[in-house]
């Protein structure tokens, strides 16, 4: 199985994939590096789509809304996570 590494350019933490390997992932050290907020509301985000997984699981009706805020969210923490990495 293919390891993933961090998506900030130039990192070269990897780790083993979770699900699959097109999988995007930002490192511990980048991860840090983005603002408190980003990661409050991706936080948020995902564990609101973990829920949600679990309702779709169960048959119920899930809106797309919560898969976009986590997509959203990420997109924020990702571009975060490069602009802070420019900097490190
Ligand atoms: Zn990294």
């Amino acid at each position: 199985m293919t390891r993933i590494t961090c998506l900030v350019p130039f990192c070269r933490c990897t780790r083993k994939p979770t699900f699959d390997s097109d999988e995007e992932w930002i490192c511990d050290r980048h991860y840090s590096a983005i603002p408190a907020s980003l990661r409050r509301e991706y936080d948020q985000a995902w564990h609101q789509a973990v829920k949600a997984d679990q309702r779709a699981a169960d048959g119920l009706e899930v809106p797309d809304s919560i898969y976009v805020r986590v997509t959203e969210a990420f997109r924020a923490c990702k571009a975060a996570a490069i602009e802070a990495a420019g900097g490190i």
